[in-house]
């Protein structure tokens, strides 16, 4: 159930001492081939990183946030000659222009080793036929999690998103065993194998890795339920270089980090100081083997914790807990901090209601409203006015005691919201619209 035993169940001390010297190797060739890295480096008095004694000396390095990526867009803070670079990709743009990640053939082989180990831990063996429903292209899960994949042997393809029918044609002609996809795009596509009408034996799936958006409990319980499979979870983003960051374990309560790989910390958002072990706060990631593009201290704006605690898996490196989601996705409701996740674990698994949801905000006479639709499972409760009211007074209750607001609760009609291919849209935000 390892990919690499020897390093996913290295003794921490080990395996501190590791990251010791990487750190060092890490901020030394920063520092002699990114100019940019060079400056900031010598502004914050840590040079070539000589000066380094132990891991926590990582605070005195300057962050490196998202902006910075944009404005060394594209090849700014490459670390290796454009001849050493053997592939390109690009973030999806959810939050604006895309940044630009490079890899050697070095980093490749790395970045497979990790998605690799994500994927066993998830249960995939070199028995296994796998769909990777990621959309392919400068999206590095695609490309991620296939190199990864055929790593350790499996049978991968690459069908990219889209195209339904021909998704399910292929999960029941090839023998699919199992799926790569947004949770978004897993959860379509199991209600499209729910409609198809073929029973659950005609399919052979018994596997989802998802990743790439966060994934309420809820939401990973359906879609298991409509496929029949065991979902893990994986853990990524583009400028640390993709998926296989971290990644569930058969225990799936927090995901291991790659720490050989990447170097976590957890800090205040506000103050940028670190926190305990334990405390919430922002993601902070430095790279440790990358080549061609090496990162120190990124700000990932992503909201988790992070535990050191041995796992009963056996795995020694430290566990993120599910992230509530990205500070861009945070919203602020009349002074309230509201994770479009919190709503959907509120949501998901109610009775008569599907997994679908849209959150929709406006600004009324100067305060913020917060409406969230819900797709009723079954047309049929619209004539049935007495539950449907029941149904609709008993989520506005729930929603107001998890997020502390009122929340005007809207049943639609099954199938009218949209459904996402990639990775969802869920809100909404009309509060900067002119008012109707
Ligand atoms: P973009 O920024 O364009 O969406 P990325 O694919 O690089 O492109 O997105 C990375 C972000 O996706 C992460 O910072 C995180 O917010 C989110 N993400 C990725 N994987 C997960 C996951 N397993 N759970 C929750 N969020 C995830
Ligand atoms: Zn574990």
């Amino acid at each position: 159930m390892f990919f690499q035993k020897e390093i996913e169940t290295m003794p921490r001390k080990e395996l501190e001492a590791l990251q010791l010297a990487k750190l060092k190797e890490t901020v030394a060739y920063c520092y002699n081939k990114v100019p940019f890295y060079h400056q900031k480096l010598t502004e914050a008095g840590v040079g070539d990183g000589s000066r380094i004694r132990q891991l926590s000396d990582v605070q005195y390095i300057p962050f490196t946030t998202k902006e910075d990526f944009r404005n060394n867009y594209p090849f700014g803070l490459n670390a290796a000659p454009m001849k050493d670079i053997v592939r390109i990709h690009a973030s999806s743009g959810t939050t604006g222009k895309p940044t630009v990640g490079v890899y050697t053939k070095k980093d490749i082989d790395v970045w497979s080793d990790c998605v690799a180990r994500v994927a066993v831990a998830g249960g995939v063996t070199d028995e296994d036929i796998i769909q990777i429903s990621f959309g392919y292209g400068l999206f590095t899960g695609a490309l991620g999690l296939h190199f990864g994949l055929e790593k350790i042997g499996a049978t991968v393809i690459p069908a990219s998103s889209g195209n339904t029918e021909k998704q399910m044609m292929m999960f029941r002609d090839f023998g699919v065993t199992g799926l790569v996809a947004t949770p978004s795009y897993a959860l379509y596509l199991s209600e499209a194998v729910k409609e198809a009408g073929y029973p659950l034996s005609d399919y052979s799936l018994r596997l989802g890795i998802l990743g790439s958006e966060p994934c309420t409990p809820e939401m990973r319980a359906q879609i298991e339920a409509n496929l029949g499979i065991y979902v893990s979870d994986n853990y990524g983003m583009t400028e640390l270089g993709g998926p296989g960051v971290s990644g569930d374990c058969p225990e799936r309560d927090g995901m291991h980090f790659a720490e050989d790989h990447f170097l976590p910390e957890i800090i205040d958002s506000a103050t940028g100081e670190r926190l305990r072990e334990g405390g919430k706060g922002e993601l902070v990631v430095t790279t440790l083997s990358r080549q061609g593009m090496p990162v120190l201290r990124y700000r990932t704006k992503d909201i988790t914790s992070i535990t050191y605690e041995p796992c009963p898996c056996g795995r020694t490196h430290a566990r993120m807990s599910k992230t509530a989601g990205r500070t861009d996705d945070m919203m602020i409701i009349k002074g309230v901090n509201v994770f479009p996740t919190q709503i959907e674990s509120v949501l998901v698994g109610m009775p008569y209601i599907g997994p679908h949801y849209q959150i929709v905000l406006r600004r009324v006479n100067f305060r913020d409203t917060l409406e969230i639709r819900v797709e009723l499972a079954d047309a049929e409760l619209l004539e049935r006015y007495q539950e449907l009211q029941e149904l609709q007074r008993s989520m506005h209750d729930r929603l107001k005691s998890v997020l502390g607001l009122e929340a005007k609760v809207t049943l639609v009609q099954p199938k009218t919201l949209e459904r996402f291919q990639g990775k969802a849209k869920r809100i909404l935000d009309l509060r900067n619209e002119p008012q109707a």
